[in-house]
């Protein structure tokens, strides 16, 4: 137990670095990126301080070059999540014990280790496994990771000094105690921070996890547990199993033990979820924490006073950048038809100057896109608007996956302003704009609410103060992330907690104190110094 009351070092973001042509970092990078590519990956699963190997080996490669293989990992059953469960469970008491300085030391470390001698080799991960250019790969898994890591060991011990007062004669106390059971993560493909964290924040405060990754994610899956471990993680805190979501979900959701689900993925999945585990409520020895953070149908709204260049920059930024693929990204625009002459104008030199191709190719700003599924579905999107008499493809459209799941960034012009596009999440580069009469401004802001289920992120762009306050506050319930003059994605851990409403999930906010509530259980302690020895009270006398 810790004998002082140790202050944590104050956290930072990681500064994101450059790769400016010459830079030492570009020069690292390029050859991590051509050693990764030299050697096939064979990708355990980690269970109990363990490698664990199957018969069944599955490939992976890059979504932009499909024919190279990086590697394989092991796909496991159900055996191997009950083994899981298993090691958790056994490793969690030493985790309890431990004082929570050395929790912090070892998160602490593993941010150093990402800044440092792990940066090129996770950054060069993403790159290869989820088709990320290196900007995007750097402020995720570098610096996202690492921002995670420190601002979570800040926020534990905000938590852990948040006490109630005592009155005089008496001492209360909160005890911050990690979840009686086992934590499930449940991780996406599209960031390796997120993927990294959900494991990660759980056990930071005193949990023992069983972790699922995507399966298109797994390459950069296996560096975080190589950082984890290095950094000290104890055997069994943190156990991945490579395996199928619903082989994982039938294990977990069945198991008494399980106390908290910590998600990040589809809407569809997290409802799927959320069934079970209601259905399976009497099997479990305590109520599990449900955290989950989902889709999203982003939004740009401009006003008629917007600063026309920097909507056409937050457009291009906001939905192309790593192929659309971030929960936030910008996937449906209303635009003020006073501005769209001189809007366009803007969007087309953007869209002309645009390259897309492997991230390996530092000036390819777009990628390709995860992976089959999901360019067939965006590529009949495409085709369906196409067709559509309620729609028009003004720019991309265009889409081959002969080398890599390349979807050219495309923008749709909705005719009606419930349009498919304009509601369904895609998950991809294509932006749906609705023209708006300048004169229909309050009706168009109705038509935004309505439209769809989610409530992620959204950006306004206004230059009149009066219309910042009314859009502000007339979208009060539209996101949970909501962006003045500036694009809906980027947010930065320790400055805009992320996370949405409605549809969007459950809005814990990930990396803050909100979150990490979620994985303890406070018990309150009252001393009392002198204990009374008299039941009787002063109000039982008569004269
Ligand atoms: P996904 O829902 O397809 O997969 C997420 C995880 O769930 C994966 O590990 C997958 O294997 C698993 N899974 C899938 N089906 C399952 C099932 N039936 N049972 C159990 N597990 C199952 O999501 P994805 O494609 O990896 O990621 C994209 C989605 O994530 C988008 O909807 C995006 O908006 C969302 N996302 C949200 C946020 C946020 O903060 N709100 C952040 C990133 C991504």
């Amino acid at each position: 137990m810790p004998k002082g009351i140790f202050h944590v070092p104050v956290a930072y973001n990681e500064p994101i670095l450059q790769y400016v042509p010459g830079s030492p970092e570009k020069t690292t990078l390029k050859a991590t990126i051509a050693e990764m590519r030299r050697v096939e990956a064979d990708i355990p699963m980690y269970i109990g301080g363990k490698d664990v190997r199957t018969t069944k080996r599955v490939r992976m490669a890059p979504p932009h070059d499909i024919k190279h293989t990086l590697g394989y990992y092991h796909e496991g059953d159900a055996t191997h999540v009950q083994m899981a469960i298993d090691a958790a469970l056994a490793a969690k008491a030493d985790w309890v014990a431990l004082g929570w300085q050395h929790r912090a030391a070892i998160f602490l470390k593993a941010a150093e280790l990402i800044s440092g001698p792990y940066r090129a080799k996770i950054n060069a991960a993403t790159m290869l496994c989820q088709s990320k250019n290196a900007y995007q790969a750097e402020i995720d898994a570098a610096c996202e990771m690492a921002d995670f890591l420190r601002f979570g060991v800040q926020c534990m011990v905000e938590i852990y000094n948040m006490q109630p007062q005592s009155a005089k004669g008496i001492w209360n106390y909160s005890e911050y105690r990690p979840l009686e059971g086992f934590i499930f993560a449940l991780t996406p493909f599209n960031f390796t921070s997120i993927a990294g964290n959900l494991p990660a924040a759980p056990a930071m405060m005193g949990n023992t996890v069983v972790w699922k990754p995507s399966k298109t994610a797994v390459y950069s899956a296996q560096v975080l547990m190589e950082i984890f471990i290095e950094a000290g993680l104890p055997a069994g805190v943190i156990n991945m199993v490579t395996c199928p979501g619903p082989v994982a979900a039938d294990v977990v959701f069945a198991h008494p033990d399980f106390a908290g689900f910590h998600f990040t993925g589809s809407t569809g999945v997290f409802n799927t979820v959320w069934k079970t585990i209601g259905e399976n409520i009497p099997k479990y020895k305590t109520y599990p924490r449900i955290v989950g953070e989902t889709g999203g149908k982003d939004f740009i709204f401009a006003h008629p006073t917007a600063n026309v260049k920097a909507v056409a920059t937050a457009i291009t930024r906001g939905a192309f950048e790593y192929q659309g693929q971030k929960c936030s990204a910008a996937s449906r625009a209303y635009i003020p038809a006073s501005i769209w002459n001189e809007l366009k104008n803007y969007i087309d030199n953007d869209m002309k100057a645009i390259k897309m191709g492997p991230p390996e190719d530092f000036t390819n700003f777009v990628n390709a896109v995860i992976d089959e599924a999901s360019f067939n579905k965006l590529a009949a999107t495409i085709d369906a608007a196409q067709a559509s008499a309620d729609a028009e493809v003004l720019w991309g459209g265009g889409y081959d996956k002969s080398v890599g799941y390349f979807i050219e960034p495309t923008i749709i012009l909705a005719k009606k302003p419930d349009y498919t596009t304009m509601l369904e999440e895609l998950f991809g580069p294509i932006l749906t704009l609705y023209i708006y009469d300048d004169a229909k401004l309050e009706e168009t802001l109705d038509v935004l609410d309505q439209t769809s289920f989610y409530a992620l992120t959204g950006a306004i762009f206004a230059h009149d103060r009066y219309a910042v306050e009314h859009l502000t506050t007339r979208l009060t319930n539209c996101a949970g992330n909501f962006y003045i003059n500036d694009k809906p994605t980027g947010a930065v851990v320790g400055q805009q907690p992320f996370g949405g409403s409605r549809a969007s999930g459950t809005n814990d906010k990930a990396g803050s104190v909100f979150n990490l509530l979620r994985w303890v259980s406070v018990r309150t302690i009252k001393e009392c110094f002198v204990s009374p020895t008299d039941f009787t009270y002063p109000f039982m006398g008569e004269i």
